[in-house]
């Protein structure tokens, strides 16, 4: 922030900017279930409108554009893992279709934009991340779980447990987008940390590392929620020599220093 030459604008990618740049990583949108289904239709607008004002503004200036899209143009997979050029099993009327399919119709404006115009485009597909600095109240697994074991409170287990994620470190995530960037090939790529573990597992490993006093709680789960999940990340291996360093057990040791100073505990 302290930088000269660094510049902080709030703006709202709905509406139009005009701005001089030479590269654009378009991350807005709500991520977090809990808050992109708080406003569907602000999401939905976000990802369509909001990424055409981008690629708008890429066009005007002649940058190179990359879209952060998401594990979630899989749906809930029927190949596994999930290989780039897999089409997804998703769901356009539900709940999470305000996420899903408005990535997906960003990856599709990003390929027109390409196509029709010439642009310098890359893709980025990123699975569940979690890392120091994570909001408090994100709503994401890892946080909750890390939040919860922390405050003694019960590890909030959604439906029965088997579902599995993988969970990728933030600078991992943040390597990986800029060797995308950088790099010569439009993509998509998977983005990710090919781990795979059931929520069970996930909250077991946060009881080992955090809190072993720690207890279970099993809630109802949300709809459309994709039973498993993990990346296949050959592509970016082989064409940009990216792959994911830190294990979740690191990961989350991390972000329970992070979090036990935010949440007034002493580090
Ligand atoms: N989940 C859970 N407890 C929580 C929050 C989420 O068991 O407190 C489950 C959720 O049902 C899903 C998985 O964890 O199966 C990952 O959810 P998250 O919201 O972190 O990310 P998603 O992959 O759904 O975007």
């Amino acid at each position: 922030m302290g930088k000269p030459n660094f510049e902080l604008i709030r703006h709202d990618v709905v509406e139009r900017v005009l701005l001089e740049v030479d590269q654009i990583y378009h991350l807005a949108c709500p991520a977090s279930p809990i808050h992109y289904k708080y406003n569907p239709i602000k999401t939905s607008k976000t990802s369509f409108l909001g990424t055409m004002n981008m690629l708008g503004l890429a066009k005007r200036c002649r940058a190179r554009f990359l879209i952060s899209s998401t594990s979630e143009v899989y749906g809930d997979p029927l190949q596994h893992p999930q290989e780039e050029t897999y089409w997804g099993n998703v769901n356009p009327v539900g709940e999470r279709s305000c996420y899903d399919e408005g990535k997906r119709v960003a990856e599709t404006l990003t390929m027109d934009y390409h196509r029709e115009h010439g642009l310098e485009v890359r893709i980025v597909r990123i699975f569940n991340t979690y890392g120091p600095r994570m909001a408090l109240d994100d709503g994401r697994v890892v946080s909750n779980f890390v939040a919860q074991a922390l405050k003694n409170e019960p590890l909030t287990v959604y439906g029965d447990g088997t579902q599995t994620r993988s969970f990728q470190f933030v600078t991992d995530l943040v390597k990986g987008m800029v060797a995308v960037m950088d790099g010569a090939h439009v993509g998509p790529f998977n983005i990710g940390n090919p781990g795979e573990f059931t929520m069970l597992e996930l909250a077991n490993l946060v009881k080992e590392v955090v809190n072993p006093k720690a207890t279970i709680e099993f809630r109802e789960n949300t709809s459309d929620d994709p039973s498993r999940r993990r990346p296949n990340i050959t592509k970016a291996k082989e064409i940009l020599g990216w792959e994911p360093k830190v294990a979740l057990r690191d990961g989350l040791a991390m972000m329970v220093q992070d979090f036990k100073k935010r949440l007034g505990l002493g580090a």
